[in-house]
């Protein structure tokens, strides 16, 4: 059952809107139509600015805002359901991993309400120079203005919720465009926030010409942020167009695993089979480059290659799928050729490699050498790499050697390679004795490298989106 309506409308100045203009929404599974959507271009995305411009006029204040939050939360405990099937028709994703992605929106919320509660500057300390004798002063915390957020298809809720919930907790107005292959997640979003009682011009939802609704964001100074989240190429793209906005990426990553020959080897088999296929392998963080030391590279294998092997494929509706479809095409054509450079390279497929019809079974390649693509650039598809190694200075270097630094993780008995691995690995977040993959709303995450500028998560996201006014006293 796909829980969507047939036809969807864009949310400007809260008004739900068509433009006589429709853009279809395909299941990635099975290729049926599981929704209409309004298209939308610049003349919208300008009425949306605009919208939002009015709604700035009169603020919102923080305990109104947390209110909101927390009824949306609500809202989507209540809703479950709903948004889950809505996530896995438009996006392809199983349902289990469509759950847990709506569950965490609720956090997500539930943690911006709390932001908004206690968004606050705080005192300078005057009397520490000379200078500052007889005066007081402090920061306030001001929002930073319209955010122009842009959202990927992989979660096409929660790095939604990413960006509206704190925006609307710093007291930013919104216009979002998510994906043109998932918009109604956002969509629905949009509804349970207008049901929430937020007023109009707060939430505007354009779906549409990426570069119309893009450039819109670029070029109008009255969208003082953007924030994006999605591919490095586009993502540092519009950085370089405006110069004079902040402009935060959340990008993609090659993840890496190491695992030292002390680990768990069960545990570590069991979250690795988990974290490289979930999904596909379309998340940003999905386990891609495993390096095991090499006197366990053998036992490792023998306890991952059945459980990777036992994922099961499918539809993504069934509730027993573990393994679905890449969201079109072109991205399974695009997977299909890096494995078949890896083939051609001299590289083992110890596991999959071919199709199940439509699906690319669960690909876990060896010998793979550090200059092909499945090595060093991100795959996003259903594919790891073993490789074994040394010792943990190399399996550091090895790790290291890709443009991206999003997060790392390292298995290990030993607190003190687990410790030297966090601090020499170049990555945002390293996870010890946790696959790198995960991911819970109050912690920041982002980048550093081609992976992005920025660390979202409502506490990190909040100051990123308000500008500290300082305000001086004299006593
Ligand atoms: P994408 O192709 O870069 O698209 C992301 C968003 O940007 C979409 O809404 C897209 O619109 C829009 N867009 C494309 N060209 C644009 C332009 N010229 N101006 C303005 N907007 C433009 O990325 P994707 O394929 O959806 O997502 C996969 C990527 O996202 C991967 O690299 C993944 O690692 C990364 N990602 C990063 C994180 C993180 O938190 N770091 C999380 C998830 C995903 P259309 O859909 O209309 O083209």
């Amino acid at each position: 059952m796909v829980a969507t309506a047939a036809e969807k409308k864009l949310l400007i100045d809260g008004q739900w809107v068509e433009t006589g203009d429709w853009l279809e929404v395909r299941s990635p599974y099975s290729g049926e139509l599981v929704a209409r959507v309004a298209k939308a271009g610049a003349e919208e995305t300008q009425r949306a600015v605009d919208a939002a411009e009015r709604a700035m006029r009169e603020p919102l204040p923080a305990h109104k805002r947390a209110e909101i939050l927390v009824r949306v939360a609500g809202q989507l405990g209540r809703r479950h359901e709903e948004v889950a099937r809505t996530i896995s028709a438009e996006a392809g994703k199983p349902l289990k991993a469509a759950k847990v992605e709506a569950a965490r929106a609720m956090s997500t919320f539930t943690m911006a309400a709390v932001e908004a509660r206690k968004l606050a500057g705080e005192m300078v300390p005057m009397e520490a120079s000379q200078a500052g004798v007889g005066k007081l002063a402090f920061t306030l915390r001001q929002p930073i203005g319209i955010v122009g957020a842009i959202s990927p298809f992989n979660f096409p809720l929660n790095l939604v919720a990413h960006k509206i919930a704190p925006a609307l907790a710093a007291g930013c107005p919104v216009v979002l465009k998510p994906a043109s292959q998932t918009p109604l997640s956002a969509l629905l979003l949009a509804e349970l926030e207008t049901e929430a009682g937020l007023p109009p011009g707060w939430l505007n939802v354009l779906v549409g010409s990426a570069g119309e609704i893009g450039d819109v964001l670029v070029e109008d100074e009255r969208v003082k942020l953007i924030s994006f989240t999605g591919s490095s190429g586009v993502g540092w793209g519009l950085r370089e167009r405006a110069p004079r906005k902040r402009v935060n990426l959340e990008l993609g990553n090659a993840t890496p695993v190491i695992v030292e020959a002390d680990a768990d080897l069960d545990d570590v088999a069991g979250r690795l089979a988990a974290n490289a296929f979930s999904f596909a392998g379309q998340s940003c963080i999905s386990v891609q480059r495993i390096y095991v030391q090499r006197d366990a590279y053998d036992d490792l294998l023998a306890r991952l290659l059945p459980k990777v092997e036992a994922l099961r494929l499918g539809d993504p509706a069934d509730e027993d799928t573990d393994v679905g479809p890449l969201i079109d095409a072109g991205a399974r054509d695009r997977v299909l050729e890096w494995i078949e450079e890896a083939r051609a390279a001299g590289a083992e497929i110890l596991s999959g490699g071919t199709l199940d019809g439509e699906l690319i079974r669960p690909t876990v390649i060896a010998g793979a050498g550090p200059e092909l693509k499945v090595s060093c650039e991100e795959v996003f598809g259903p594919v790891c790499t073993v490789t074994p190694y040394d010792t943990l200075d190399e399996a550091i270097e090895l790790a290291n050697g890709t443009r991206f630094g999003l997060q790392a993780g390292i298995f290990t008995a030993s607190l003190q390679s687990a410790l030297a691995a966090a601090q020499r690995l170049e990555f945002g977040g390293v996870t010890i004795n946790e696959a790198p993959t995960f991911r819970a709303d109050q912690m920041p995450y982002g980048g550093v490298k081609d992976s992005g500028n920025t660390r979202e998560g409502p506490a990190w996201a909040v100051r990123e989106m308000t500008e500290e006014r300082l305000v001086v006293l004299q006593l």
